[in-house]
């Protein structure tokens, strides 16, 4: 984002009386510089429901509607903005949101950008919740990257032409359906395709009937025998797939390291990659991770994720559950450093409050608004 002197006064004014002092550069431009003032953070949250587009049908289940937690932290007059999406099988809700997002007091600190010290007392609070957990952290960064006038992906030093095509999601469905979404999908130039609830040669066929752009396939953990789940990879090579994510089940590592050793396609980890901790293990066992906010407690671990999975030479994949734009932007501030993004989750639904992250000829577009790059809907 370029920073004009138009931004600097905007900055200046929304945080005046923020204990923000000003100081100048040698060729006379003003910088804005905060320091904590005595007030805490406020934290406020409301639940939300997700409409669905379409039913949408994984090998496990299918559901048209997502629980969703809206979150906002307040400092100093200004607001940053967070999500938590919980789909039924990760065992989180509004209940469980509510009673996590109540145990926090988070006016105890006086000062935003003491981002570990914060996100380090919220993962501590109770175990599990990493979703509840990501909608502090998103509205974290979201309002730091306010206080500092620019976006996250830039903070971290990435570039914003870097970004890759987004895959589109076709749950599972019975053929006519599928033809009819994949061609409703034909702005995307890669899809992602459920398969794995019995009918894959169905499913991809039906998907090859009207496309030729390249596929990724997402089994959910769907396929039981070895020997079988390999000679399936093989068929799906010569139909054009790029990636496999998630074959068989996420505790079965034997199968599934012997199923990478043998795959002529990279064999991706979604459900056995949750937390930073879960990569030393998966490293040898898989060829990459698909790395979400809602699994990871936010930006700061799926940060740390990222950069490691790199570091170990694995494959890496932003993703996501069904959400606003508000994480999906979040995500996206990763996306320059990814080899694939499935950040289509905002195009699912169509009760979306917020807008930010584009998809524009199948890639994902950021915007230069700060934080996570996002606003609300007027
Ligand atoms: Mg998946």
């Amino acid at each position: 984002m370029k920073t004009t002197r138009r931004t600097f006064i905007g900055a200046t004014t929304m945080a005046a009386g923020a204990g923000i002092l000003t100081s100048f550069t040698k060729d006379g431009k003003t910088l804005p510089r905060y320091k904590a003032s005595g007030n805490g953070l406020k934290l406020s949250f409301r639940p939300y429901e997700l409409q669905l587009k379409h039913v949408f049908t994984i090998a496990s289940n299918s559901r048209t509607t997502t629980a969703v937690m809206l979150t906002e932290i307040e400092w100093e007059g200004v607001i940053g903005y967070g999500e938590a999406s919980m789909p039924p099988y990760l065992g989180e809700s509004h209940q469980t949101a509510t009673k996590f997002l109540s145990s926090l007091n988070l006016s105890q600190f006086k000062d935003p950008f003491r981002m570990e010290e914060i996100l380090d007392y919220v993962d501590a609070a109770l175990p599990g919740n990493c979703a509840a957990k990501a909608s502090v952290d998103i509205a974290l960064h979201d309002l730091v990257g306010k206080l500092l006038n620019q976006p996250w992906y830039r903070i971290w030093g990435y570039s914003a032409e870097t970004t890759p095509l987004t895959t589109f999601t076709i749950g599972i469905d019975k053929s006519a359906e599928v033809i009819a979404k994949t061609k409703e999908a034909s702005a995307f130039k890669i899809l992602k395709i459920k398969i794995g609830g019995g009918n894959d040669e169905e499913m991809i066929k039906s998907v090859r009937s009207v496309t030729n752009v390249p596929l990724c396939v997402d089994v959910n953990q769907g396929w039981k025998d070895r020997q079988e789940a390999l000679d399936k990879v093989h068929w799906l090579k010569e139909q054009g797939i790029v990636f496999i994510e998630q074959p068989m089940d996420k505790h079965n590592f034997d199968d599934t390291a012997w199923l990478t050793q043998n795959s002529p396609l990279p064999i991706i980890a979604d459900e056995a990659m949750q937390r930073v901790g879960d990569l030393e293990r998966l490293h040898g066992v898989y060829s990459g991770v698909n790395c979400k906010l809602m699994k990871c407690t936010g930006m700061r671990e799926a940060h740390k994720i990222i950069e490691m999975a790199r570091s170990l030479k694995m494959k890496t994949l932003m993703g996501c559950m069904t959400e606003t734009s508000c994480g999906i932007s979040a995500a996206s501030q990763l996306s320059p450093i990814v080899d694939w993004a499935d950040l289509d989750g905002n195009l699912l639904i169509s009760n979306d409050i917020f807008e930010g992250m584009k998809v524009i000829d199948g890639k994902v577009t950021l915007s230069d608004l700060p934080g996570i790059g996002m606003r609300k809907k007027v």
